[in-house]
This record gives structure tokens, sequence and C-alpha cells, in this order.
């Protein structure tokens, strides 16, 4: 007889991973290289380790080892709250009256109150490997750069967050949670860098974009001595560190000897998405079994359902290396959703890959629908969750709801990424009815596509 599943099911503490898993290594088609900008030759070594610490550029540029040993110190930071709990929504089944199984793997266990924290401590730990003084990085909504103050705090590293303009006037509270932790921050653009000074001289008044954040955070690392920058998704390197959650995902069902048939996750740039499915992935790449996976991104920025698989830079300021991926280009300016983790204009390569390659399914879903899927899963599941993870609930509700009208008994898996205590004037927006689903038109889309460089 099969054991009966409990609410939660736990990892002990032993049971956490040693090691992350390199979906690449089991890639026939590999994720295409990051090109030099000016040279269009694929990035060395030697050219990224100016922007980045010397093991995670290894970690970037290495599509062959299968298995990369967690170090000890990054074990114990992960054990503050790791293992994370495998939750069977028991809840969520009944209100739906659905004969679907719904389990959703939960990240916000953390004071950032997201998984982001997985890669954070993994980049803090290879900058202070290296002797280095700091960090740099680029924050949006805030999660990672909250994430990143956690981890340098711990490992004793200085940290500049070059902050979105419009969060940091909209979002204090994220803005000194990572003043608490230690780090400083910077409204971007800012007259702090060269960039930052064109773009106020040529759009005063801006209230500023990640892409933008991202080319002074880069120019911050690469004229101070002893600073490197850190990227919270999109990488190569940030997909292999957060397979420690699809790692556990996984070793929480085999102990319960279930298969999930859908494995659900909201994409941004791809990170979670990428660590949820990692080692399923791994087994539908080598044959050994199948599953349906769904990216969820918002209709608002539809990078995989409606972009094109293209290499383009990764920030607006055309400093970055060039990346192969489903992109809105670089000048595509998401209209401002409720999601901001969700509003990057590329994708990760390595998914854009696995897509390209049909190995995977992605969807779009409107704002207010994601809201509506929030607010019925905190309901009768209890956590409150953020926007981003309200992406994976909308399919994951979408897809149960299917199940009770067939009758099909699926086994769903989603990645809930974390907490939405921070996000609550958006939630404001939504209960006051002033919440609009703005998607792109055809015409938007292609006067962006018509600025991605020229690669052949
Ligand atoms: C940043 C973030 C995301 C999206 O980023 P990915 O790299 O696509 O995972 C999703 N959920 C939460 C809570 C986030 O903070």
């Amino acid at each position: 007889m099969a054991k009966e599943i409990p609410y939660k099911i736990y990892l002990e503490e032993n049971e956490m991973p040693d090691s992350w898993y390199n979906v690449r290594a089991d890639m026939k088609n590999k994720p295409a290289p990051l090109l030099n900008p000016g040279t269009h030759q694929p990035m060395t070594a030697a050219e990224l380790g100016g922007v980045f610490c010397d093991d995670l550029v290894a970690q970037e540029l290495d599509d062959t080892t299968a298995y990369i040993p967690i170090p000890d110190e990054i074990r114990s930071f992960y054990r503050m709250y790791r293992p994370s709990p495998l939750v069977r929504a028991y809840c969520l089944e009944e209100k739906l009256q659905t004969p679907a199984k719904i389990y959703y793997k939960f990240e916000g266990n953390n004071t950032s109150g997201s998984h982001k924290l997985n890669s954070a401590i993994a980049q803090a730990y290879y900058a202070k490997k290296q002797g280095l003084k700091g960090v740099t990085t680029e924050t949006g909504a805030g999660q990672w750069g909250t994430a990143l103050s956690m981890a340098c705090a711990y490992l004793g590293l200085d940290c500049k967050v070059f902050m979105v303009k419009v969060s940091y006037e909209q979002k204090p509270f994220r803005r000194e949670v990572m003043r608490t932790y230690g780090a400083s921050v910077t409204p971007s653009p800012s007259p702090d860098t060269a960039i930052g000074r064109r773009i106020l001289a040529e759009h005063p008044g801006t209230t500023g974009s990640l892409g933008c954040a991202i080319s002074e955070a880069v120019e911050a690392a690469t004229t101070n001595e002893g600073y490197r920058y850190v990227l919270g998704s999109v990488l190569n390197q940030v997909l292999l560190h957060q397979s420690v959650i699809g790692l556990e995902t996984k070793a929480a069902l085999d102990k319960y000897g279930i298969k999930p048939d859908i494995i659900i996750g909201c994409a941004g740039g791809g990170s979670n998405l990428g660590g949820l499915i990692s080692p399923f992935m791994g087994e539908k790449l080598r044959g050994e079994a199948d599953y349906q996976i769904i990216a969820i991104e918002p209709a608002s920025c539809p990078s995989f359902t409606r972009g094109r698989f293209a290499y383009d830079f990764a920030d607006t300021g055309m400093i970055c290396p060039l990346a192969k991926m489903y992109t809105l280009g670089s000048n595509f300016i998401p209209s401002p959703n409720h999601a901001g983790g969700l509003r990057y204009h590329g994708m990760s390569p390595i998914l854009s890959q696995l897509y390209h390659d049909g190995l995977m399914e992605a969807r779009s879903v409107e704002q207010t629908s994601v809201f509506k899927a929030a607010e019925q899963f905190a309901r009768v599941e209890g956590i409150l969750p953020a926007p981003e993870s309200a992406h994976a609930i909308r399919a994951a509700i979408d897809e149960a709801i299917k199940c009770k009208e067939t009758g099909e008994e699926k086994t769903i898996v989603f990645g809930l990424t974390g907490t939405g205590y921070f996000d609550m004037v958006a939630y404001e927006k939504f209960h006051n009815g002033e919440m609009s689903d703005y998607i792109p038109t055809d015409e938007e889309l292609e006067a962006s596509f018509a600025k991605l460089p020229k690669v052949d």
C-alpha cells in the first residue's frame, strides 16, 4: 500500500544535495556561447574574468560537468533555511474539487522572501574566496538586492546595489532591509557612473530601468579595484545554483514514490524554473522519463511566447556580452506590471535552447487573473504569495480544473518562489479594481526587434 502523503514533505538536513546539477551536461544542443559585444567572438574566460569572479566564470563556461560539489560554507548557510518543504496542497485540491494532486516547493521561507538567496550566497562565497573587497549588482523589485545583501553580510563582503529609481522611491521597505544588512543602495540612474550621467543628461527625470541599473553596476565593478559584478538570474551559473530547488523536490517526491506529470514555474530570467526542472529535464534528456514542463510568463512581458530567439544585449547600456535567448529586444520597456521580478526582456540561454528544441512549453497569463489565483491560494493554503510566484499558481489551478473536467488524476508540481509582503500596493490595486492588463502590440514588438544586434 502506498504511504500516506503528509502535508509537508521535509528532508533531513543530511539529505540536502551535496552537489549542484548542471543540466547542460546532458543537453545535446548546448546553449549558445556569450559573445563579445564588440567582436562578436565567444567571450573567453579572461574577458569574463574582468567582470565576474573566476570560479563563477568557470561554472558559466562549463557545459560538460554534470555534478559540481557545493562548498561546505555554502551548505552551512543553506542549512539556515533549507531543505525547504515540498507541500501537498490538500486544501487547494479540496477547494477546487479536483482529482489532481498538487504539490508546491516553497522557497519563501527566509528573510529575503525568495529563492534568490540560493545563488546570492554562492556568488558571494566565490567573491570572498577570490579575496575581493565586494560585489556590485542591480535590483528592480528588490528581491535580488535583499538576498545579496544578506549573503554579503554573512561573509563580510561589501555590497553595492543599484536600485531602479522608481522602486527605490516606491519600495522604501526593501531598501531599508538591504541597508540593515549593510549594503549601500544607490537609485539608478545615478551621477556615480559615466553611463548613469549620460542617461540622466539624455532623459532628465527618468525613473530608470533594470537594463540601465545593470549597466551602472557593471561599470562600478570594472572601475573599482577589488570588485566584481554579480547577477541574480539568466546566467548559466545562476541556474546551476538554483538546481538545489529541483534536487530537493525530486528527493522529496522519490521518498514517496511520486512521479509528477506536470512541472510548472514562473519565468522572469528563468532561474527558479531552470533550477526546479533541472533534474527532471536531465531525465527527459537522457530518455529515462517524460514530464510536461511549463514556463509561465506575464502577458505584458512575453519573452518566450512572443519573443525572438536571437543574440541580444543583456542590458540597455549595451556593454554586457550578447546572449542568444528568447528576447523582446533590450530596448523593450515592459509596461509597469506588478510582478517586477518577471519584467526582464530576455530569458536564460539554457531555457531558451530547451524551449527551442521543444523540450518544454510556455504560456503567458494576464495580471488580473494572476492576482485572482494568488488570492484564492492565500485563502486556502495560508501563504501570501509573491505576484511572480502567483503566475505559476494560476497555471497550476488551470491544469487542476482541466483534470476535474477530464477526470484525470494528474500530479502537478509547481514552484512557489516567494512571499508577497512587500507587494501589498499591487494587491491593493487588485482589490480596488484598479489593475489593468497591458499587452504589447505586434507593432511595438516589431519596433523593438528591428533594433536587435546583427550577428551572423
Ligand atoms: C526574481 C523572482 C522571480 C523571477 O526570477 P527567475 O530568475 O525567473 O526565477 C520569481 N519569483 C520571485 C519571488 C522572485 O523574486
